[in-house]
């Protein structure tokens, strides 16, 4: 039974959790909670509560489902996903630390089932397909692929799990008319948190259609894969954003780390990285018009701009 809880307590979007909290009722603690796990993942810190009783496991339990219908409520994409990535965290947190068997369960809620053929650990293509990562290596042109199985690695594995938990938790539904409490709770939330305006600097129309689609999803609290980022990044070195207003207009990304993003910047600054062609910003999968510039710095009236960017 406490070995159910604790599993619950550790993985709350499970079946076995729901079975734990649903005959609990909404209280005042159980939306606090959910209150104060939404401010964790504003202040980025994933590490996982220790509770003894079984009662306050079951509180922090019902606290997951509080947070996510405040989240549903109010329906703000800057905290919905700075929880999403800051949950998602805390779960991979978990699966470093738990068994096979266990990591096998968390995967097993969404479909992420491997089978083994030798050494080798195997997990269906759709399901690979579903969750991979918008990073290069997860691309199947770098995968080893046996009769529509992907070859993964255990790490992956649970990378993979950590996204599919980021993705299930990004897909809040509407809660359209939630008791008061919850209400009242997401606009004491709101009045409390910083306000998320967007801190792009620069004129999202006077730049190429690429650009301006990678700007907007920022805007919107998107996260980009690194690929975007490391072409906005050049981009807007190469027009004379510098590094001080890069890290800050990227700090509008869910998954913002001041001090990472600052070392990247200063990295690609440094190693004088060129901005890529159109044919190559193609290959990432970032082109979405045919501007026929052969390179993105060649955008009509991009140099005029440049002054007032
Ligand atoms: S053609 Fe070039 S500038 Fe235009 S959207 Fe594609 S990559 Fe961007």
């Amino acid at each position: 039974m406490a070995e159910g809880l604790d599993f619950a307590l550790k993985y709350p979007f499970s079946e076995s959790a729901r079975e734990y909290i649903k005959d609990l009722s909404l209280s005042e603690r159980i939306v606090d909670l959910g209150v104060e796990r939404i401010k964790k993942a504003l202040s980025e810190k994933s590490s996982p509560r220790m509770l003894l009783h079984e009662s306050d496991k079951k509180d922090e339990i019902a606290s997951f489902a509080s947070a996510r219908m405040i989240l549903g409520h109010l329906r703000n994409n800057f905290l919905t996903n700075r929880f999403a990535v800051n949950e998602s965290k805390i779960i991979r947190t978990q699966l470093d630390r738990d068994d096979e068997q266990t990591i096998n369960r968390v995967g097993a809620i969404f479909g992420i089932v491997t089978k083994s053929e030798g050494k080798r650990l195997l997990l269906d293509l759709p399901t690979y397909l579903r969750y991979s990562l918008r990073n290069p290596h997860y691309r199947l042109i770098n995968r080893k692929l046996y009769s529509g199985f992907v070859e993964v690695t255990p790490d992956e594995k649970k990378r993979l799990i950590e996204e599919a938990v980021k993705k299930h938790i990004e897909n809040i539904p509407l809660v359209r008319d939630p008791p008061d409490l919850i209400k009242q709770a997401g606009q004491k939330l709101l009045n409390e948190i910083p306000k998320s305006e967007s801190r792009i600097i620069i004129k999202v129309e006077s730049h190429p259609p690429c650009i301006a689609k990678l700007l907007e999803e920022m805007k919107k609290h998107n996260n980009l894969p690194h690929h975007a980022r490391l072409y906005l990044v050049t981009y807007l070195l190469a027009i004379g954003i510098n590094e001080n207003q890069i890290t800050e207009m990227f700090s509008d990304l869910p998954d913002f780390n001041e001090k990472v993003t600052r070392y990247q910047v200063g990295h690609i600054k440094k190693k004088g990285y060129n901005v890529p062609t159109c044919a190559t910003v193609m290959t990432y999968g970032l082109c979405c018009a045919v501007c026929r510039i052969g390179h993105p710095l060649n955008w009509p009236g991009l140099n005029e701009k440049k002054g007032e960017k």
